[in-house]
């Protein structure tokens, strides 16, 4: 652990893991890689469980966070996911 005065590292986090340091350390990946990482979209993601894909390897299934699991402060609504993701794309209702 360092001094937290200094913010010179800033990750790709989006302005997310400010909350507490239980999710900025989490975002932080300074040592494993994170399960919970903010998307091209801008949108924070989580790993929800594993996936066989056609090709032999195992994929993420990922699900937007709508409130931080360690503090359960409000991160992003659904709106904001559904405006950045563009409607509903990943969505996988209906049959
Ligand atoms: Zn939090």
């Amino acid at each position: 652990m360092t001094g937290d005065d200094a913010n010179q590292e800033t990750p790709d986090t989006n302005g997310f893991g400010t909350c507490c340091e239980d999710l900025e350390e989490v975002m932080s990946g300074a040592e494993f890689e994170p399960l919970i990482t903010v998307g091209s979209d801008g949108i924070l993601f989580m790993s929800v469980g594993q996936i066989e894909l056609e090709d032999d390897e195992p994929g993420l299934v990922d699900h937007p966070v709508f409130y931080c699991p360690f503090c359960g402060q409000e991160l992003q609504t659904v709106d904001e996911v559904r405006a950045k993701s563009g409607e509903n794309n990943g969505a996988d209702n209906g049959a």
